[in-house]
């Protein structure tokens, strides 16, 4: 899938809106959360326009695996070496708002079980 002109994620992709980036690669993107949930509260996306886990393909199993390494490069380069917590919201019961896939990388306090 290629860039939506619509999507806020695909704009930061793409230089068009600000970001506070923290990583980047060919594939990958990770920016810190404009409302943080947590002292360290990050959002890191594949750059292809992917609107839900759901709609992945077996084309796209490479970089999601690129995407969740790099999960762990962010929290280690972020000293969240005591744990993180990485959530995926998908679809709007869960309370997905942005229709690009992206992981929340949450770190720097104690997280309860189970979620809200
Ligand atoms: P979700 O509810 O899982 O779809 O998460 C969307 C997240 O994107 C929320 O935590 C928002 O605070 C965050 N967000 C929305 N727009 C921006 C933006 N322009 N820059 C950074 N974070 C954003
Ligand atoms: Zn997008």
């Amino acid at each position: 899938m290629s860039a939506d002109p619509h999507c806020i994620f695909c704009k930061i992709v793409a230089g068009q809106i600000p970001a506070e980036k923290v990583h980047e690669d060919e594939h990958v993107l990770a920016f810190k959360d404009l409302h943080p949930a947590a002292p360290f509260h990050a959002l890191l996306i594949p750059k292809e326009h992917i609107p839900t886990l759901n709609h992945l393909e077996e084309e796209h199993d490479l970089l999601m695996g690129r995407l969740l390494r790099a999960a762990g490069r962010v929290a280690a380069a972020h000293g969240l070496g005591a744990g993180y917590r990485l959530v995926g919201n998908c679809e709007r019961a869960a309370g997905q708002e942005v229709f690009h896939i992206h992981v929340h990388i949450l770190g720097g306090r104690k997280f309860g079980w189970p979620p809200g």
